[in-house]
């Protein structure tokens, strides 16, 4: 779900005007914003996280879902006032909600001064009015870019009208085909143990729930190389926990002719040094090969974690989705995950309330997820989307029936949660400590490889050898003390 982080840069000596950014939504948009952060800085432009200090500020936008949607509007007309009654002198809007509604961005929020897609992140330069300072030439070339790839999938349902956007009033008219790479500038809003690496970015499937395609435009891998490039040059710099980040990372390097592409570069990063946490986010249910668990299962530091959102275990409920499968080819293949890699972490999402769900398949749903018994799941109602396949069935669910119905499938969760976190009291895993906890000052906090960044729960530590203080960014092996319904306490041993 969409998270709000507030990071900032000022420019250099000859337009020494400050620009702060906020950023919202996914990893994804977090890695687009540290792209154009890092654009920024290579044109003399330095970093503050104070929006009240900018004379620009730049809201990236999240577009996924209507609460996203209403989230970046409030953001930005929290960041007017900033611009009405503060310090700024000008205010961009880049990310999802520029490629969905461009010309009504600028129409009815006139104090916005520039808006800047998700495929167009070089005319952020042009967009904040940083003049890029005279220097001496910069290894990086700011407007290389990963080729330009498809695969036949994606070509053929461009073909079907999948990435259309004939029915957005004022969307940017053609789609994204941005990739950032190894070459281009970028500044880590991310601590400096960990950091995502987007190695793809689209998307091919035809999810009638889903609008991303026409947000992100179609499928495209980074090339092979750059990612490596791109993991040694993090990992040198002190990184050892790298996410890799896509839309559909099981999907990687199919346009670019590799087969069995996301266990092929998993395999190489494993043999980068300094790494020790290595994982990847999100995996499409019918593309998780035997090839890649074996990948997995072979490299103690490639994290025994999977993600697959499932989206729902009815097949008559994925057949109207247009993803397909069902409870028992899903119970099957979560056999052979938990049987190829002893112990591996299993996270999923569904969406509950789809149009025209009847009582049993809910049901069926609910049974699923009793049977397979997930290390962490996610439920979200269905959020009915201008665009997208699902927005036209006649059948929808009221808000009331659909909150009910997720709070119920939550609950189940809950249970099943509880019981997993209890089994594994006594039990020895490595810790990476991430500081003093959110919760209380009293405490440390940290995650161990079940736990991906920000998103799983977390794991409280009460307790450390007398003397050997902890520090942040650093590995440490604890035992699992308590355990609650989604958060672990431990002790460092
Ligand atoms: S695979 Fe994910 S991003 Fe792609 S269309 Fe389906 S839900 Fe959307």
């Amino acid at each position: 779900m969409p998270a709000k982080k507030n990071i900032s840069a000022t420019s250099g000596p000859t337009a020494p005007a400050k620009v702060g950014f906020v950023s919202l939504g996914c990893p994804k948009n977090l890695v687009d914003s540290e792209v154009m952060m890092g654009m920024l800085a290579q044109a003399g432009a330095e970093l503050t996280p104070a929006a009240e200090d900018a004379d620009v500020i730049v809201v990236n936008t999240c577009s996924f879902i209507g609460s996203a949607q209403q989230e970046s509007i409030d953001t930005i007309l929290e960041m007017v006032r900033h611009k009405t009654g503060g310090k700024a002198k000008r205010l961009v809007v880049a990310g999802c909600l520029v490629e969905r509604f461009h010309d009504e961005i600028r129409k009815n929020i006139p104090e916005v001064d520039a808006v800047v897609g998700t495929g167009e992140l070089e005319k952020i330069l042009a967009a904040a009015g940083v003049v890029e300072a005279p220097r001496a030439p910069s290894p990086f070339n700011i407007l290389s870019s990963s080729p330009q790839t498809s695969r036949p999938e994606g070509d053929h349902r461009r073909r079907q009208g999948r990435f259309a956007r004939d029915s957005w009033d004022g969307a940017v008219a053609d789609l994204p085909n941005y990739l950032y790479d190894d070459q281009t500038p970028r500044v880590l809003a991310t601590p400096g143990y960990s950091a995502y690496i987007k190695i793809a970015e689209g998307c091919d499937h035809p999810c009638s729930f889903c609008i991303i395609p026409q947000l992100r435009g179609q499928f495209r891998s980074r090339r092979f190389e750059s990612v490596i490039a791109e993991a040694e040059r993090l990992a040198q710099s002190g990184v050892r926990e790298i996410t890799l980040i896509g839309q559909d990372t099981t999907c990687f390097g199919e346009d670019l002719g590799l087969k069995d592409g996301l266990a092929l570069l998993l395999e190489k990063l494993a043999g980068v040094a300094g790494l020790q946490w290595i994982r990847f986010l999100y995996a499409y249910p019918n593309k998780i090969t035997g090839r890649l668990l074996a990948t997995i299962a072979a490299h103690d530091n490639i994290c025994s974690y999977i993600d697959v959102p499932l989206q729902h275990a009815s097949p008559t409920v994925l057949k109207r989705m247009k993803r397909g499968g069902g409870a028992d080819l899903f119970l099957r293949s979560i056999e052979k995950m938990r049987r190829v890699i002893p112990g591996v972490t299993l996270r999923t999402s569904f969406i509950v309330g789809f149009p025209g769900e009847t009582e049993k398949e809910f049901e069926e749903l609910c049974g699923f997820v009793r049977e397979a018994a997930f290390d962490w799941m996610g439920a979200f109602g269905y959020s009915d989307q201008e665009g997208a396949d699902a927005f036209d069935h006649a059948k929808k669910l009221s808000p009331r029936e659909i909150e009910s119905r997720r709070k119920s499938l939550m609950s189940i969760q809950k249970k099943i949660s509880r019981a997993r976190k209890k089994s594994l009291i006594g039990r020895e895993f490595d810790l990476l400590l991430e500081g003093t906890s959110t919760e209380s000052d009293l405490l440390l906090e940290g995650r161990t490889a079940m736990h991906a960044p920000e998103i799983d729960g977390k794991v409280f530590v009460n307790d450390y050898p007398e003397g050997n203080e902890p520090k942040k960014g650093e590995f440490y092996r604890c035992r699992i003390t308590a355990a609650h319904d989604y958060d672990l306490v431990a002790e460092i041993v």
